[in-house]
């Protein structure tokens, strides 16, 4: 199952075209797209039977985010060996670094974004898990239950702000407006055919500048929310970005940063693509 956030609307998606939740349902669920992961069990149910009328084609510009407005974003770092050889850290062995992305971050997958002025603004291609139901102390072997979906993420990151000062600022450097853009859709597990190994890429201006496999993840989705949830409980409709691999532009020789014009498209396999232009801030 494949569902998004069109114009503000919760809609499936069937064969490419959208139709309308609250509409098809006779009101019995929300229009509001963050409303349904409280009731993603009964939800699910109801799409694998329902009888939908036929769905409206998808303009990719209005698509908001799936997950608009979590309780939580969690944010994984250093959660593949590459990146974080380029990232000049440590292996982490039990948990990966923990971060936040604020809400405010938040945007459809299709998007322009000001760079912050005299900053160095990065990419981060990401897988980004979305809770359907509430995980607290799961092990590995059942978190992909607590899983409603997967989408795409970009974790955009001023690289001044966050490393500068006595201690890094992870959660303030990316978390400028427009900076955790994900999407184009929410896609349930059972409907990729590997969900623990899908190929993420992402160019600027056309040039690929990272490619990797989720297989290459030190914490597996699975792990990963067994392992946060050892500490937080993950709430239905929380959002988790976890990592990128290598070749953001901190870690390039000489390294290369977002420029006004640029145009940065992020992908992951089975699950579609996010477009974002950058501007210069007014
Ligand atoms: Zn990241």
């Amino acid at each position: 199952m494949r569902i998004a956030n069109l114009s503000g609307r919760l809609v499936l998606l069937v064969d490419g075209l959208a139709v309308d939740v609250e509409k098809a349902s006779d009101g019995r669920f929300a229009a509001d797209p963050q409303a349904v992961y409280e009731r993603w069990e009964e939800f699910r149910q109801w799409a694998e039977q329902a009888h939908l009328p036929e769905g409206i084609p998808v303009e990719p510009a209005r698509l908001g985010a799936p997950a608009p407005a979590p309780r939580q974003i969690v944010a994984a770092g250093l959660n593949y060996r590459d990146h974080a050889a380029e990232s000049g850290f440590a292996l982490p062995d039990t948990m990966p670094p923990v971060f936040t992305k604020f809400a405010t971050s938040i945007t459809g997958p299709v998007s322009e974004v000001c760079l912050p002025p005299g900053g160095h603004t990065d990419w981060e291609v990401e897988l980004v898990v979305v809770i359907g139901t509430r995980a607290h102390r799961v092990p590995a072997e059942s978190a992909w239950d607590h899983v409603a979906g997967l989408t795409a993420g970009q974790d955009i990151s001023e690289r001044i702000t966050q490393l500068e000062g006595p201690s890094p600022q992870f959660s303030l450097g990316k978390s400028f407006p427009g900076f955790a853009p994900i999407g184009p859709c929410l896609v349930t597990p059972d409907a990729l055919d590997d969900p623990d190994d899908l190929g993420l890429r992402c160019t600027v201006n056309g040039e690929e500048v990272q490619k990797s496999r989720t297989s290459n993840l030190i914490f597996s989705v699975p792990e990963l929310v067994a392992r946060l949830s050892s500490v937080i409980p993950l709430l239905p409709g929380d959002v988790v970005f976890t990592g990128t691999p290598a070749g953001v532009g901190l870690g390039r020789a000489p390294q290369r940063w977002l420029a006004p014009g640029d145009e940065l498209v992020s992908t992951i396999e089975g699950i579609g693509e996010l477009r974002q232009r950058f501007v210069a801030q007014a």
